[in-house]
């Protein structure tokens, strides 16, 4: 579609760049759904507007595991029936969503908001590996799973997180069996990841 005959300060044309700034949306599906919200009710896009406004006031991350959460501490570090011997390491909070949808991990969680990666400048200080060390502290974690993405980064920051943990006596695990390489947690299955938390191995 030639996009010409829209001004480039038009309020269709404001839409469609922020659109198009989302990840997965191209030019033309930006339009897209540009057009879509012009022919849509007052209402609907409303909806979609309070949803988005409401999602940056209300939602912060929890302060143990920063896990996305309403409160100060996230639904997982609320809850008592959770295991406090165990816990997962992963990149992103939708990886917890991942994980929690399998089912058949009962731990804690901290998530890294990222991984090691030289080659984009994202160093160990960038990523919440400070406040992991912390949390390890008080011995009452025994286990720790290593569930960063099965790619180059997440690989590099699971082997640089065993050497930083393995010393501290604590056992260190990594999810394995099923995942091929340059697998993102969060595209991963249930199938393909219940057998890689149960059959995890020693790092
Ligand atoms: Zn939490």
């Amino acid at each position: 579609m030639n996009q010409s005959f829209i001004p480039g300060d038009s309020a269709i044309n404001r839409l469609i760049q922020e659109l198009n700034k989302l990840p997965g949306i191209g030019p033309k599906s930006a339009q897209r759904l540009a057009f879509y919200l012009l022919r849509a009710s007052e209402e609907q896009a409303k909806l979609l507007a309070e949803a988005i406004l409401s999602l940056k006031k209300k939602v912060s991350l929890c302060s143990v595991c920063f896990n996305v959460t309403e409160s100060d501490l996230c639904s997982i570090c609320r809850s008592d029936k959770r295991e406090r011997s165990q816990l997962c390491i992963v990149e992103q909070p939708q990886d917890i969503l991942a994980l929690e949808h399998t089912g058949v991990y009962h731990g804690m969680y901290h998530v890294l908001h990222g991984a090691i990666s030289p080659t984009e400048g994202v160093g160990t200080d960038d990523i919440r590996i400070k406040e992991l060390l912390n949390r390890l502290r008080d011995g009452i974690v025994k286990e720790v799973i290593l569930a960063t993405n099965t790619n180059l980064e997440g690989e590099q920051t699971a082997l640089y997180l065993s050497r930083l943990i393995s010393p501290l006596g604590i056992k260190v695990t990594r999810l394995a069996r099923g995942l091929p390489f340059g697998t993102e947690l969060e595209y991963a299955d249930d199938v393909t990841l219940t057998r890689a938390i149960e059959g995890r191995q020693e790092f």
